[in-house]
């Protein structure tokens, strides 16, 4: 105890608000806030109060704390959160005198500020401070009197279909401009007019009332094929939202509402980021109706049939080579069975191994695939139409 108040006689020849004396020993009990003990100290040594003003340390910084409480309370009013964390920036200046006078009891006056506007605003909202992950990361800049907060993202997990042909998964900015609009997208700053994404996160970033969202697929199909069956799982990332608890059954009504049969999605649940990355790297077999064109149907049945269960080679398609890296993977054909067969177009039914290029596998791609349905089958073919009928687990 002698220890405690020989330092505090020592720090005591700068001037020191109770909150800034009683801090440097913060460590020694419980119970009692900085303040409280600063100001039990003071009497044991016998020495003046000094103002929040007069502080030599914080400059009047302590006495503004509940200022910067009803800061954050006006800057979060808008936002639905359970919990947040308070975060503050404080001048260099005070840091370096608090350096000075640190004991071995002192704990930093950034930690007293953050607890104290968190006290403030946990007695104001019911709201529960989370160091680890909360909805809210509230920064406190105390040297222009600023609030900038951190909202956690809401990361929606669903599947979609997609019932029309020519719209992309995901938006697809104007290669000339990058969204700003030019002449050449006709100002539109895209590509396309609508697109998978735009059409699923329209109502969510209204109901959420978030600033921006990602898209992330299982994969995508290409614009002209149609994803049917039980759907492709995504999810979706809205950014600052303003609104976090909404009931995913309405918002699945209201999404696919809006989406007015050109999309539809289901399984909507609330997910977390780390899930991102596992629904990207998982691989995934698809099933795929493909309708083919020829001139006559050739050896088609022997064809199929060879094809089923039977690893093949794809060079990187022609079609995609100025995006991908031009290499070779060995794919397999699970399943390939006929649907339909007529005189000049065959249906056909293909499941296989994730990252497989249908269209070449029927076409050839010059023989960039092989073997492919048409070189086995012996004439040339074309895709009229291809959709995604079953993404397996
Ligand atoms: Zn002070
Ligand atoms: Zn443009």
């Amino acid at each position: 105890m002698q220890d405690i108040i020989d330092y505090a006689k020592k720090i005591s020849e700068y001037k020191l608000c109770n909150s800034c004396l009683g801090r440097q020993f913060a460590k020694v009990g419980h119970g009692l806030t900085n303040e409280e003990r600063g100001k039990k100290l003071r009497k044991e040594i016998g020495i003046d109060e000094v103002s929040y003003e007069e502080c030599w340390l914080c400059e009047g910084l302590i006495g503004e704390i509940e200022k910067f409480s009803e800061m954050v309370l006006e800057t979060i009013k808008e936002y639905e959160f359970e919990t947040f964390l308070i975060g503050c920036k404080i001048d260099e200046d005070i840091l370096e005198r608090e350096n000075k006078i640190s004991t071995p009891y002192s704990e930093s006056i950034k930690r007293e500020i953050n607890r104290e506007i968190g006290k403030l605003v946990l007695k104001k909202t019911g709201k529960e401070v989370d160091f680890i992950r909360p909805d809210i990361v509230i920064i406190v800049n105390t040297i222009y009197d600023t609030v900038i907060l951190d909202v956690r993202p809401v990361f929606i997990y669903g599947r979609y279909k997609k019932f029309i042909r020519g719209i992309p998964q995901t938006k697809w900015y104007c290669r000339k401009c990058y969204g700003k609009g030019c002449e050449y997208c006709n100002y539109k700053g895209k590509m396309y007019d609508e697109s998978v994404e735009e059409i699923i996160a329209y109502v969510p970033l209204k109901i959420f009332n978030a600033k921006d969202e990602s898209f992330h697929g299982a994969g995508r199909e290409d614009i002209d094929v149609l994803m049917l069956g039980n759907g492709r799982p995504f999810i979706l990332e809205l950014k600052e939202p303003k609104k976090r608890f909404v009931d995913l059954n309405y918002l699945q009504k209201a999404i696919n509402e809006y989406a007015n049969g050109k999309v539809e999605v289901d399984s909507l649940r609330y997910a977390e980021r780390k899930e991102i990355e596992i629904l990207k790297e998982r691989k995934y077999t698809k099933k795929y109706r493909a309708v083919i064109k020829f001139e006559r149907n050739g050896k088609i049945n022997e064809a199929v049939n060879a094809l089923r269960d039977r690893k093949i080679k794809q060079r990187t398609p022609k079609r995609v080579a100025h995006r991908r890296a031009d290499r070779v993977r060995y794919k397999k054909v699970i399943e390939m069975r006929i649907e339909e067969l007529k005189e000049n177009e065959a249906t056909i039914i293909i499941e296989a191994e994730s990252g497989t290029y249908i269209k070449e596998l029927i076409t050839g791609d010059d023989g960039r695939t092989a073997p492919s349905l048409s070189e086995l089958a012996g004439v040339k073919m074309e895709v009229k139409s291809l959709d995604v009928i079953e993404i397996g687990d």
